[in-house]
């Protein structure tokens, strides 16, 4: 991280040249071949990341820019290049990868960068060859056009229009007519995007299952696997992972609806009333998008010197995109720069409680990424998903303590950050199982797609479905389409489901022993991808989510924290 980083706005804007690239990609590639000694051989190596980093920073830069603005040609073209590109310069350092495997040298270099490395290398052979270049392409094509659709949304409501994230204040009003307006518009509106999103979907399942065929692969499950680099678990400990989020915590989450039925004082739960909680509306975080930023200054201050300082480099770099604009893609996401040597933090403010939780979360991924700066190869600088959502959603609790900055009645913000985290958990396993149906049967109909998500929802939320009467949108099983992961990246989503089982782990460590759980966290955050998820979590001591019972271990001292945020102690 140097100081002499310039802000944002003033990065100069790159595309990179492609062919340039990859002839470089080989040359480099030829050179390894021939090393004559095991020294030679590590200085290329070196020499390979330095190219991979200037083309992975300008390749970010060109996501970055054309996230905050889908409908800028030069950033639409730059994006489409990059989509097109991409496969085949992923070919080249495929032949990179081979040529490490194949390096006389492998012992030294395996002692030297750590064995991990070899079997990332060894997973990216599996994953991707020159014969579904083709695939790829398409594959990118669609995704790509995915966000572009769902960022064109524009939701007439009372006059004004607003994309879907923008919506997300209206559906959550405190008031009830205005939460039944706003689904009514909102949901009528998805309506009638059904048919293109179930298209773009289509093709995807269509050309993903393709891809994993001429790979050689049974199905898509098995190639999902192998791209999200999950070294140590297989589906068959994610399957009964899910059946004991079935087990423990689809039943609490069916009695916290209950509850929220007697808070929001009403007799049936409806659509519009899933996301709210109090009769005079969810906790809404004081101030302006910078007085909240000032607020998470002052929180982090108190927090840690790091996160003191990391905060601060942060906001004066310009480095955090947080408020939603017309244009904009949708969602919020943490990315690395490893030449800037920086994060940035992306999202769609909306007034709600959500954006603290974004200063919170992004920041927590981000701040891996800076305490994890020191380590050498740049393969290990970001653990695999499920870690990384570890640090972001374990922050989120480290936070709550300074809640009392946000909000008039912190207990509130707490209670409900608790308990929607809690029932997540069933939603994060629907949308899991449903992806390996998906790609288990690739041949399924948009509707048979359609069914069986509603059947994952009966079996996962059954509150919901309840919930869902009179709603078409969301009676016919279409919740899924606005679910960008599910069309974007395959597979990742029960990651955040084993985060947040671990990140309760943290929490209720943090409860016990602050200092405790501070220290395994920073641990953890230094640690980065050094090792995988499982490992991971021996090293700072905690239990594999996958164990029977810890699921239920971890989640039941949970319910006794939110009878003391409960509101009638208010
Ligand atoms: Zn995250």
């Amino acid at each position: 991280m140097t100081k002499t980083l310039a802000k944002f706005e003033d990065w100069p804007f790159r595309v990179p040249n492609f062919q340039e690239v990859g002839r470089k990609v080989d040359e480099i590639t030829d050179l390894l071949k021939a090393a004559p000694d095991y020294k030679t051989a590590l200085t290329i190596y070196k020499k390979m990341n330095k190219l991979m980093d200037k083309v992975m920073d300008d390749c970010t830069h060109i996501q970055v820019l054309y996230s905050l603005e889908t409908h800028n040609e030069k950033y639409v073209k730059a994006n489409l290049k990059m989509d097109e590109e991409m496969p085949s310069l992923s070919v080249k350092i495929n032949d990179f990868n081979k040529a490490m495997l194949a390096s006389p040298f492998r012992p030294e270099l395996e002692k030297k960068l750590g064995s991990l490395l070899f079997t990332m290398y060894e997973y990216s052979l599996k994953a991707f060859d020159e014969r579904v270049v083709e695939e790829a392409q398409e594959e990118n094509r669609l995704v790509s056009l995915y966000s572009q659709t769902t960022a064109g949304f524009r939701i007439k409501f009372r006059g004004e229009e607003y994309n879907m994230s923008q919506m997300g204040k209206f559906l959550t009003s405190s008031d009830r007519e205005t939460r039944r307006e706003a689904s009514e518009v909102y949901y009528s509106y998805l309506d009638t995007k059904i048919d293109i999103l179930e298209d773009i979907y289509d093709k995807l399942v269509k050309v993903r299952d393709k891809m994993a065929k001429k790979l050689g692969y049974k199905n898509y499950v098995e190639l999902g696997y192998i791209k999200m680099n999950r070294f140590d678990y297989t589906p068959e400990m994610v399957r009964n992972y899910r059946e004991q989020i079935h087990d423990v915590v689809t039943p609490i989450s069916e009695k916290l609806s209950r509850e929220q039925k007697k808070l929001l004082g009403v007799t049936n739960l409806k659509v519009y009333d899933l996301s709210s909680w109090f009769q005079k509306g969810n906790p809404v975080p004081k101030g302006t998008t910078e007085e909240k930023v000032e607020l998470a200054q002052k929180m982090y201050d108190e927090l840690s010197p790091d996160t003191s300082y990391f905060f601060r480099f942060m906001n004066e770099h310009h480095l955090m995109f947080l408020d939603a604009k017309p244009g904009k893609q949708g969602g919020g996401y943490m990315t690395y720069f490893p030449v800037h040597g920086c994060p940035i933090i992306f999202s769609n403010f909306n007034g709600t409680s959500g954006d603290v939780d974004v200063l919170t979360h992004e920041f927590g991924h981000s701040f891996q990424a800076y305490m994890a700066r020191k380590i050498k190869v740049p393969e290990y600088r970001m653990p695999t998903m499920e870690s990384c959502e570890i640090d972001s959603m374990s922050m989120e609790f480290f936070a709550e303590p300074y809640m009392g900055l946000f909000f008039d009645k912190p207990d509130e913000y707490r209670y409900t950050h608790l308990a929607d985290a809690i029932r997540f958990l069933p939603y994060g396993v629907t949308v899991d199982e449903f992806q390996h149906w998906v790609y288990e049967h690739p041949e399924a109909s948009p509707a048979e797609r359609d069914a069986a998500w509603h059947e994952l929802e009966e079996k996962y939320t059954p509150y919901k479905v309840k919930a869902y009467k009179g709603c078409h949108y969301m009676e016919t099983g279409h919740r899924w389409l606005t679910q960008s992961h599910i069309f974007a990246s395959p597979f990742y989503y029960i990651d955040y489901t084993l985060a947040q089982v671990v990140a309760f782990m943290f929490f209720n460590l943090d409860r016990k022993n602050h200092e405790r759980a501070w220290k395994k966290y920073i641990k953890l955050c230094k640690l980065g991808g050094q090792y995988p998820f499982l490992t991971l979590l021996k090293k700072i001591g905690f239990k594999s989510p996958f164990e029977d019972g810890v699921v239920k271990k971890t989640i039941k001292p949970l319910v006794k924290v939110l009878k003391d945020y409960h509101p009638e102690n208010f």
